[in-house]
């Protein structure tokens, strides 16, 4: 008894006819032998409808979607000629393939498919192709597939910068505040990188924006000022937090100079546990923490005016914001620590962009996600030389 009937209606393109489906159990690789319809007339061109002359015959054999661990290609003749009406160049094959393609479009799709779940160096073990090919094809399917952005309707963006890889490789991403959704990914981080965005929308885009949330340092400031004159800027929460934690380093490796050298690994260790958010805190961890600040004042001061300084973020009137920041940078001036009073004076002149949180509320939490799923999604790329492949599946992560 044949199992090769069974396999037919995998094949059945329209227009074609099965010749024969070959195996070789030795290579685990089955041939399917395909020939044009004889019934179907004439070809005709598939723009003006006109009847091709003689064409060109090309024999040709093509990937296909593997039957478990056996492989699968198809072979078939292929006719290529030029209408005389119209001049359009056309291509006779079996439906679902494109002109020079090496695989069929559903192998493509399935290919895409694993790349979703595995790194693409991890698909040539399912797959008879290399991981480039892969990457091609995943990149070359959501192309046709993953829908563009809709930059009509967004109320406020985020926009920060992203070190990847070994080395200082910098991107420029942006993500709509309220959705997370990825709308650009750049090169570098600088003003024309955020420029190549903003540059792009339409005025209505443009005039339907209402804040921008970036970080207070950076050029990315200047671009925004220049396309969205109207746009509030917003310095979020995360940054803050993590400029406040590199003042903390500071005095950390201030008091580490000058401590004595039985106290130094002491105050090494402790780096962690001082930027650490209480709910990772073991007892441990919390009793040596406890330990640092109490036998060091400026520390201690430190480390108490940065939970304070957390409930900025918590208002809802600007004006109650305001006072608390008054009082916050009155205190931080208090302590007499130089690195305290610096800091509270750029927060000073950072108060609009810190007090117009209250009215447009863009949290962080985006910018926050969006670091895990990068780390991920480089690591399915393999690597994060095609920046646009990148981009591609970052959204497709996004979607459902
Ligand atoms: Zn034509």
């Amino acid at each position: 008894m044949s199992t090769t009937p069974s396999l037919r209606p995998m094949f059945a393109f329209p227009g074609w006819i099965i010749e024969d489906i070959a195996i070789d159990w030795g290579d685990l690789l089955a041939t399917v032998y395909l020939r044009r319809d004889g019934r179907i007339q004439q070809f005709k061109c598939s723009h003006c409808r006109t009847p091709l002359g003689k064409m060109r015959t090309q024999e040709r054999t093509v990937l296909d979607l593997p039957l478990g661990t056996l492989k699968v290609q198809l072979q078939f003749t292929a006719f290529q000629g030029r209408c005389s009406r119209c001049g359009h160049f056309e291509t006779i094959m079996p439906p679902g393939l494109s002109p020079n393609a090496q695989a069929t479009d559903r192998l493509k799709q399935h290919v895409s498919h694993l790349c979703r779940y595995m790194p693409c160096n991890k698909v040539p073990e399912f797959i008879p192709i290399s991981h480039h090919t892969a990457r091609r094809w995943d990149k070359e399917t959501l192309l046709k597939t993953l829908p563009a952005p809709d930059l009509d309707n967004i109320r406020a963006l985020l926009v920060d910068e992203k070190s990847i890889g070994k080395g200082h490789h910098y991107l420029t991403v942006v993500l709509d505040a309220d959705t997370g959704e990825t709308l650009f990914l750049g090169e570098g981080k600088r003003k024309t990188t955020l420029d190549q965005f903003l540059g792009r929308l339409t005025a209505e885009q443009k005039a339907h924006i209402e804040c921008v949330g970036i970080d207070r340092g950076g050029s990315y400031q200047a671009s925004v000022k220049e396309h969205l004159p109207d746009a509030d800027i917003v310095y979020d929460k995360f940054h803050i937090i993590a400029n406040y934690n590199e003042v903390i380093d500071k005095i950390r490796r201030r008091e580490w100079r000058q401590a004595e050298e039985e106290d130094k690994p002491f105050i090494k260790g402790q780096r962690f546990n001082l930027f650490r958010n209480p709910e990772n805190m073991t007892p441990q961890r919390e009793s040596s923490l406890k330990e640092l600040l109490a036998m060091n004042e400026d520390l201690y001061q430190a480390y108490t005016l940065k939970d304070m300084l957390k409930q900025l973020w918590t208002y809802t009137y600007k004006g109650c914001a305001s006072k608390f920041l008054d009082r916050w940078i009155e205190l931080a001036k208090e302590t007499g620590i130089d690195e305290l009073k610096r800091f509270a004076k750029g927060l000073n002149k950072a108060r609009e962009g810190l007090l117009s949180y209250c009215q447009h509320r863009i949290t962080s939490a985006k910018i926050e996600a969006f670091n895990g799923v990068i780390k991920r999604i480089v690591y399915k790329a393999c690597g994060y030389n095609d920046l646009d492949y990148l981009y591609l599946k970052i959204r497709q992560e996004g979607q459902k």
